[in-house]
């Protein structure tokens, strides 16, 4: 028997390169129905993010503010391992189109053969936030620029804490 998890502890794993509205709406949701909920900043060695581990973790601790069962930590390797390590019995996933779909199930379907004690959790995406990636955040950051000083195309895609942030990234 393997050792046991928590089955009120989830944990929300990504790249959150950086934390956009969608992954915020994910967590508060989240934070609502489990009593912990860990956020798992993913380390890729073999993608080049924009911002390093430590500022998105920095940027999500910010946006965590309001939640007291919510904790942020960086990961390398498995997100099963990730969870073994830190007692989480619940991998808890946003779903935003057909396409995130497949490639959910096939994660799924290969997390469930690593770890049959892992159940993994969908929310469907906001309808308002389902468009949001982290991808189209960097576009909307390279190209857009605000008409006016009360008002950055960002606003509608990223937490306000992050914008600052985000724009400090493409200053030349
Ligand atoms: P991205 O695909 O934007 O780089 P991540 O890799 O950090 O984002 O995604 C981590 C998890 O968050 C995945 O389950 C992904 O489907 C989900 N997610 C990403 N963006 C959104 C969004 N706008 N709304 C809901 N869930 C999202």
């Amino acid at each position: 028997m393997p050792n046991s998890l928590n089955p009120r502890h989830a944990v929300y794993a990504g790249s959150f390169d950086p934390v956009s509205l969608g992954h915020q709406d994910i967590i508060t949701r989240g934070a609502r129905m489990f009593d912990r909920l860990t956020v798992g900043v993913g380390i890729n060695p073999e993608k080049r993010p924009l911002f390093t581990p430590q500022e998105r973790v920095d940027l999500l601790q910010r946006v965590l503010k309001p939640f007291p069962n919510v904790e942020v930590a960086c990961f390398e390797g498995l997100a099963v391992d990730f969870l073994r390590r830190r007692q989480a019995a619940v991998m808890l996933r946003g779903l935003r189109t057909l396409s995130d779909i497949e490639a959910e199930f096939t994660m799924t379907l290969a997390n469930r053969a690593l770890a049959q004690d892992i159940e993994t959790v969908f929310l469907m995406a906001s309808e308002k936030y389902s468009h949001i990636s982290s991808s189209l955040i960097k576009q909307v950051a390279m190209f857009g620029i605000g008409t006016d000083d009360n008002h950055d195309p960002l606003e509608s895609f990223v937490p306000r804490e992050v914008i600052t942030a985000v724009r400090a990234k493409f200053q030349r």
